[in-house]
């Protein structure tokens, strides 16, 4: 039986590996644990094999586990990667150290409000639709730069890059594209912002082109905690 340790090993070493063939130090692609779904007895068994940095979708879900872990697992990184409703920000903002999902000013603003005075600003990522799908969340390419505008005037927000979810296909060609789209806007955040040191992309299946592409964090779940149930 493999354990989550065993699996965090191989998804480090799947990481080592993407990064040595396109000659990029592994050091710089940081692996975030999905725990989505997932008790809090998978956290700490990920936590005892050194991990540190865990993803949550659901608010209510993922208040739930900090509180439980804050005392004894302080150091622990919480990345909020789930779709952000504005009446849910308040959670986000007392809770978590970071937010994936940003696409909205009003969001923003409620978030920047919201945030404790005693904790760090909330680092954010802006969250792209590179797939131009309707249905998916973030917000269109040409609009990014104007929301990073208002997310620099916040004093609780702190811009750190963006994030995508691309589109479901084995298609090399078009995870290939959205990829290089995403990071030629992560390149010109960098060129006018400070901080801006985060590539969110990437996720078990479409590691390596993540990685050749400049992702700086891959967010894994199911290959580190197993399959979810429905
Ligand atoms: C669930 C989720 C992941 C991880 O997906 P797995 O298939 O479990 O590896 C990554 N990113 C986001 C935004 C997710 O919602």
């Amino acid at each position: 039986m493999t354990t989550i340790a065993d699996r965090l090993s191989i998804a480090q070493s799947r990481i080592n590996q993407a990064a040595q063939k396109c000659s990029r130090m592994p050091s710089e692609i940081k692996l975030l644990a999905v725990s989505k779904t997932k008790p809090v007895s998978d956290i700490i068994e990920a936590y005892q094999a050194g991990q540190r940095l865990f993803g949550e979708n659901y608010v209510q879900e993922g208040e739930a586990k900090i509180i439980q872990l804050q005392n004894d697992y302080a150091d622990i990184e919480w990345h909020f990667i789930g779709p952000l409703q504005s009446n849910k920000t308040k959670v986000v903002a007392e809770h978590f150290d970071w937010l994936h999902t940003l696409s909205r000013d009003k969001i923003a603003k409620r978030l920047n409000d919201q945030r404790p005075a005693n904790k760090a600003p909330l680092q954010v990522c802006i969250q792209v639709n590179i797939s131009h799908e309707d249905s998916k969340s973030g917000i269109h390419a040409t609009e990014v730069m104007a929301l990073a505008e208002q997310i620099q005037l916040m004093p609780n927000l702190s811009l750190r890059g963006v994030m995508a979810i691309p589109t479901a296909t084995d298609d090399i060609s078009v995870q290939q594209a959205e990829f290089s789209a995403l990071a030629r806007i992560y390149h010109d955040l960098q060129q006018r912002f400070d901080g801006i040191d985060t590539l969110s992309m990437g996720m078990s299946g479409d590691l390596d082109q993540a990685i050749a592409n400049g992702s700086t964090m891959v967010r894994i779940g199911s290959a580190i905690f197993g399959e979810r149930g429905t």
